[in-house]
């Protein structure tokens, strides 16, 4: 089950989720909730460390 990567929501059946691949390595799927994305919740992507907020 996907999980948002900031909050560890899981995301399923949630409106305004994205899910992408990390802009860096383009291996890791980046799942963040709308929540996240709103408030701009940093990540990192486990493949790569890469941080950003999008
Ligand atoms: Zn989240
Ligand atoms: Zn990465």
């Amino acid at each position: 089950m996907d999980t948002c990567i900031s909050c560890k929501t899981k995301i399923t059946n949630l409106r305004g989720t994205v899910s992408f691949k990390c802009p860096k390595c383009g291996k890791h799927e980046i799942v963040r909730c709308a929540q996240c994305r709103k408030i701009v919740s940093k990540y990192t992507c486990p493949e790569c460390g890469f941080i950003g907020p999008n």
